[in-house]
């Protein structure tokens, strides 16, 4: 939802969202602009379902099969890909190397690609536990990000879903979900997770993992509803479909689908590069989410 909201306003300055929509408005938000159709999904959609397919089909995490998925969908010509992922995908190294030579050869891999996709796998294996889900994030997010503070980020934001689909208060959760990181990592998302954090103190752009995930925080924690939780983090600006699409997924956690209006999910649908030419709509994504909330007890044992 936040990403096909966030797309048309990719790169737009702050405040641009709500100086077009001042009020919620009947049909309007999803507006489409930039190349993108009303409601139109982008990469970061694309690759969550892609993901979700992967776990769904291969029954739990089948790393040579998932970047198998992202290859075929970045040569299928997706609209948009990240830099950095496109690069990764592309290289021809094997699976098990190529984000890893990637970012021995650029030293820049921090980006929020890995975990923009990570709301599918994140409800997958909630049921699996902390430490299962945390290493799952950072497995999936090792296929296409070489640099250890992406595969953190992502273990967060998988944490911090299955805390609130558990029922508990994600934000709550942070202290404890940063216990668990890397320690060289810690610090790091301790300052962009602290309740006083706000994205202008950011110190990099928005499409890097800190600041990227601190703002969904921030977005979820400064709101009280999943619409005004994504309205804060379109009205950022940069990297917007991302940052709206990572508010999206806590928001969605947090507050269940019921708090989704139907504006929104009318006009929904997910182009799918790499599927022979799909496009999923609401039924089917709900479909896919129903079976990942029920898909993974038995397939993660042993992660
Ligand atoms: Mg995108």
């Amino acid at each position: 939802m936040g990403d096909a909201l966030g797309a048309p306003f990719e790169f737009s300055r702050e405040g641009a969202f709500s100086a077009r929509f001042p009020a919620p408005d009947g049909d309007g938000e999803m507006c489409g602009g930039g190349g993108w159709d009303p409601g139109e999904a982008t990469d970061d959609t694309q690759m969550a379902v892609h993901v979700a397919e992967s776990l769904l089909e291969r029954d739990g995490l089948d790393l040579p099969d998932l970047f198998a998925r992202f290859q075929r969908w970045v040569t299928d010509g997706p609209k948009d890909v990240g830099l950095q992922t496109e690069d990764v995908l592309t290289n021809g190294l094997p699976w098990d190397l190529a984000a890893a030579i990637h970012f021995q050869t650029t030293h820049r891999a921090a980006g929020n690609g890995s975990l923009m996709r990570a709301a599918t796998s994140a409800v997958y294996f909630a049921h699996a536990g902390r430490q299962a889900t945390m290493n799952a994030a950072r497995r999936i997010a090792a296929l296409t990000h070489g640099d250890s503070a992406a595969w953190e980020g992502t273990a967060i934001y998988h944490e911090l879903i299955r805390v609130a689909l558990d029922g508990g208060d994600l934000l709550a959760a942070i202290p404890d979900t940063l216990d668990e990181l890397d320690p060289d990592h810690r610090d790091r998302y301790a300052v962009v997770l602290a309740p006083d954090w706000h994205p202008e103190q950011a110190t990099e752009f928005n499409g890097a993992v800190w600041p990227c995930l601190g703002s969904a925080v921030w977005a979820l924690r400064t709101t009280g509803s999943f619409e005004q939780a994504l309205r804060a983090a379109l009205d950022l600006g940069g990297d917007t479909d991302t940052v709206a699409a990572v508010t999206g997924g806590l928001a969605g956690a947090s507050y269940g689908l019921s708090a989704i209006p139907i504006r929104w999910t009318e006009p929904l649908h997910v182009p799918l590069p790499g599927s022979g030419g799909r496009t999923l709509r609401l039924p089917d994504l709900l479909d896919l989410a129903e079976r990942l909330d029920q898909g993974c007890a038995e397939s993660v044992v042993g992660l």
